[in-house]
């Protein structure tokens, strides 16, 4: 039986993957890959922590998307729990780690879980296509290089699912913003998410301290609040504290040039708590020993504060709870997990076509939201590409 419609995916991403994989179930889909291989970034993923998706739901979920309420919707239709369903049917099964992180079972490397999208899209008759670069489109058709020749493609139905613009060398390089913007269609510059923090202080003078982890901090910039650890490294602050507050950053360093963010070194005392250490007596060479404090720590505080401030055991404590560190800028886009940009949101429908050219749809990291780290990143990849596959297979 002929498939009825014929579906173009261009970019093979986990978003690209998930939407051929599933539309291939009833119709006729092209997935077209710039690269010589699928998943190169969600690969780089797997070398990290690998995190597939968080099992929080419902409005918690929800609130890790920005901008606020863009995911609701997908969410509903799409959550971390029908992912790890979904990647169960596939033969992948999760576990829950630390922090609601969901892993692939004990033993099951990133390649693996790779493999098994690509098995079931072959099983499925999923047309592949490799080194196959898109390189522009119009509302029915895909002109496409490959090798030196360039050819063309029609499809009913279209998803770009190209990725962001961070680790060039995955193919997610964002060279395909222009091909959009001269359509009219709104984009937005890429910029850094989920990235370390430039702070020259730290570059000039925390030197021997580099590699060190602060553990068990709390940060926070505006209204963000973030415990975990930060690590000094030669450039400033990385580390699971620090990434989440990159969006935070990122929006004062847009608005002022320079951005603030605070350290609080001992969230798990008050300050009345640490008040109540001092005794008259108290001198600052017994400062670590007093409120248990390290070489690093110490020196951070050094760093950031003034001598008067140092000196006074009150205001010491002030500095413990709350350190006022200045932010120069975030680390380059090329290192950063994710990137923020691309595709303007106002250029789509709710169903993440463009309204333009509404059977062309949008999917994956391609277009401009954000969320942390922690398995928020491929459940916003996967919520997408199934939210358009469930509104093209209603009106198909
Ligand atoms: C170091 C690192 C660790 C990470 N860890 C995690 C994690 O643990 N958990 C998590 O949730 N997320 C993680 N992420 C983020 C996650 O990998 C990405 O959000 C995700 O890969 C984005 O998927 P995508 O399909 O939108 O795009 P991509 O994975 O970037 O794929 C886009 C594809 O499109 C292709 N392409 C681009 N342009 C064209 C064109 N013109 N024609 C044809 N093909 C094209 C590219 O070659 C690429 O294969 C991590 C990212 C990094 C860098």
């Amino acid at each position: 039986m002929t498939k009825p419609s014929k579906i173009a995916i261009v970019g093979g991403g986990p978003a690209g993957m998930a939407a051929a994989l599933e539309l291939s179930k009833t119709h006729e889909v092209h997935l077209f890959e710039k690269g010589k291989t699928l998943g190169r970034k969600f690969l780089v993923a797997g070398k990290g922590g690998f995190n597939l998706t968080n099992s929080i739901s419902g409005a918690d979920l929800f609130s890790k998307y920005q901008p606020e309420g863009i995911f609701k919707e997908a969410l509903l239709n799409f959550d971390s729990s029908a992912t790890r369903l979904w990647l169960e049917e596939l033969g992948i099964p999760t576990f829950i780690g630390s922090s609601g992180r969901v892993f692939p079972e004990k033993g099951i490397k990133p390649i693996a879980v790779l493999n098994a999208l690509k098995n079931r899209m072959l099983a499925l008759g999923t047309n592949l296509y490799f080194e196959h670069e898109c390189v522009d489109f119009s509302a029915n058709t895909l002109c496409l290089k490959h090798k030196d020749k360039t050819k063309e493609f029609h499809f009913d139905y279209c998803v770009f699912a190209l990725g962001g613009a961070s680790w060039s060398v995955t193919g997610s390089t964002g060279n395909w913003l222009s091909m959009f913007k001269n359509k009219g269609i709104a984009t937005l510059p890429f910029q850094a998410s989920n990235c370390g923090l430039e702070i020259e202080s730290i570059q000039n003078s925390l030197e021997s301290f580099r590699g060190t982890p602060l553990k068990n901090i709390a940060i926070r910039c505006s209204d963000k609040h973030v415990k975990g650890e930060a690590i000094i490294c030669s450039y400033g602050l990385e580390g699971n504290a620090i990434y989440p507050i990159s969006n935070e950053v990122r929006k004062q360093l847009d608005v002022y040039g320079t951005a603030h963010i605070r350290i609080d070194l001992k969230p798990f005392q008050t300050e009345t708590q640490l008040l109540s250490k001092i005794t008259p007596s108290t001198l600052p060479k017994n400062y670590a020993y007093i409120f248990n404090l390290n070489k690093t720590q110490i020196a951070l505080i050094k760093t950031f504060t003034d001598k008067k401030t140092y000196l006074n055991p009150t205001l010491f404590v002030g500095a413990l709870k709350s350190l006022p560190i200045k932010v120069d800028s975030l680390r380059p886009i090329e290192e950063a997990i994710s990137t923020v940009g691309g595709i303007d949101c106002k250029a789509l429908n709710t169903d993440f076509n463009l309204k333009k050219f509404p059977n062309i749809y949008i999917a994956g990291e391609m277009f401009d939201w954000d969320a942390p780290t922690g398995g928020f990143l491929l459940q916003g990849c996967f919520s997408t590409a199934m939210h358009i596959t469930s509104s093209l297979l209603s009106k198909l």
